[in-house]
């Protein structure tokens, strides 16, 4: 401003300029950093916001319901691992086209809901807001019609890549005041949906929670057993059927538990795989299992078997140094690698298959012997004998269960035999129990047994000692 002596304005001079372009520039800046860069959703903290508001309005609106939908694509870590983030990069974008062709949302930016907001939230981990729902059947119809969306493969790049999506419902509920409280009970009912063989939805309910508390308990149990010793290898004898000699050995875990006893592996071997305990625990079973069976060669190089056979679970058999740590176990046991056996099931292939054929492929270039363990009872069975390099073909104890239930089942039986042997595999037959069995399965030419009828799972010192070797019976037939 211009004044005179009197300090009277007698002019001014103006000046201005056009703030709509910065203001337009920083909303922008706003939205974008509550926008998924890569599928243009909006993410987690804009999620969170929508949340909030929605858990608000149905404290305020009577009648007011929505559902919070948590979902994760099966497999989407392995089809990125192995096709590379290129690809796994198309196919989230297409997983948020599917998601939107199929919903009516609300991308915009603004403050009003109107319309469900499909958010991610990180990786393949994609939330729904569903708004105004009539219910839980409301919310499964529409948990139905995503299943069915996912159903169909993605072509990308030149991939047609398979990959189902397993779905977490939660319903909106007077109890939640908190956006994350929320989304976490929707991660556990989507864990839950994983739990239960993917490509469902599971609806939460308060069981659930409880079942992630024993689960978070069950896992603290496992550290300490792992630092305190408290698991055990029990060794079960594989032998020839035609003389009942002693050939290989399996060995099976134990968890000899201070307070709840001695527990199968069938009730912690799950868990350790959900909580990644089994990696830290197989590679503790490798090396006993190798170190004991060196042990038995120096103490009875006649008696001693002639492989020890372990278990592999599905979560090793994706980790990418499995080679790598199985050769160095069997290298620091001074063992040959043809010494070591290790045994997969079907599922476990099928579930991973691209990253599973490889790791058996490099096993077996080292000469490391391979089972595929219960087979027949998996879902694809024939096309994986083609493709894995397996010796070994061990016939799941249902077949051998089903032997005295007529002919057709011992026909069945037979087919496995012979189709083993075609394939140059030795068979084993698994559960064996009575003498019968036996008959039969060596009438078939069946090379190999396993089961109580030879001898349970025991300790390494009865095992050396031939304890089982009471119960083998020569020939009947
Ligand atoms: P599997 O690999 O099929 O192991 C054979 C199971 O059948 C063992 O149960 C064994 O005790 C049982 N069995 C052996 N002979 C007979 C028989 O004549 N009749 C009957 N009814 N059962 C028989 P176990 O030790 O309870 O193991 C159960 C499953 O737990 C194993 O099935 C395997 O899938 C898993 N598992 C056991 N040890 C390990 C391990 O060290 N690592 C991993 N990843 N899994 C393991
Ligand atoms: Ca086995
Ligand atoms: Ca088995």
């Amino acid at each position: 401003p211009f004044s005179d002596a009197h300090g009277t304005i007698t002019r001014f001079i103006a000046m201005g300029y056009d703030i709509t372009d910065r203001k337009r520039y920083e909303l922008e800046l706003k939205v974008a950093a509550r926008l998924d860069k890569l599928t243009g959703l909006p993410n987690r903290a804009l999620l969170h916001d929508r949340l909030q508001q929605a858990i608000a309005r149905s404290g305020r609106v009577p009648g007011y319901q929505f559902a919070l939908m948590f979902l994760d694509f099966d497999r989407f870590k392995i089809i990125n691992d192995s096709l590379g983030h290129e690809v796994g990069d198309l196919m989230l974008k297409e997983i948020a086209a599917r998601l939107k062709a199929s919903l009516r949302t609300n991308d915009s930016i603004s403050r009003d809901i109107d319309g469900s907001t499909v958010a991610r939230i990180g990786g393949d981990e994609f939330v729904i807001i569903l708004d105004s729902i009539s219910g839980p059947e409301g919310a499964a119809v529409v948990a139905q019609r995503l299943l069915d969306v996912f159903h169909d493969p993605y072509q990308l790049a030149g991939h047609e890549v398979r990959s189902t999506a397993s779905i977490g419902v939660v319903m909106s509920d007077a109890k939640y005041s908190k956006a994350d409280d929320m989304v976490r009970d929707a991660d556990t009912a989507m864990y839950e949906a994983k739990a239960r063989g993917k490509a469902c939805f599971v609806m939460f309910d308060k069981t659930m929670q409880e079942a992630v508390q024993n689960q978070l308990q069950t896992e603290i149990d496992m550290r300490i057993a792992l630092a305190t010793g408290q698991f055990r290898l029990a060794y079960q004898p594989i032998v020839t059927l035609e003389d009942g000699q002693l050939c290989g050995v399996e060995s099976l875990v134990r968890w000899q538990h201070p307070t709840r006893g001695l527990i199968p592996p069938d009730q912690f071997i799950h868990i350790a795989e959900e909580t990644r305990m089994i990696l830290p625990l197989s590679q503790w079973i490798l090396e006993e299992s190798c170190r004991q069976f060196m042990q038995w060669k120096k103490q009875a190089p006649d008696r001693a078997p002639q492989y020890i056979s372990v278990n592999l679970s599905r979560i090793q058999l994706t980790e990418p140094d499995l080679v790598e740590r199985v050769l160095a176990v069997i290298t620091a046991a001074g063992m040959r690698p043809d010494e070591l056996q290790l045994e997969v099931t079907e599922t476990e292939i099928m579930q991973n298959r691209v990253v599973a054929t490889r790791a058996l492929k490099q096993l077996k270039a080292h000469s490391i012997r391979l089972a595929m363990d219960d087979f027949g009872t998996g879902y694809s069975s024939l096309s994986c004998l083609y493709e894995f390099p397996f010796d070994v073909l061990k016939i799941d104890r249902t077949f051998i269960a089903n032997l005295g239930r007529g002919r057709e089942f011992v026909a069945l039986a037979h087919s496995v035999v012979t189709l083993a042997g075609h394939m140059g595999m030795t068979c084993v037959a698994e559960g064996i129990e009575t003498d019968d069995q036996i008959a039969i399965l060596q009438s078939m030419d069946c090379i190999c047994g396993q089961g109580y009828r030879f001898g349970r799972p025991m300790d390494a010192d009865d095992l050396i000692a031939g304890l089982w070797r009471r119960q083998t019976v020569k020939h009947v037939a």
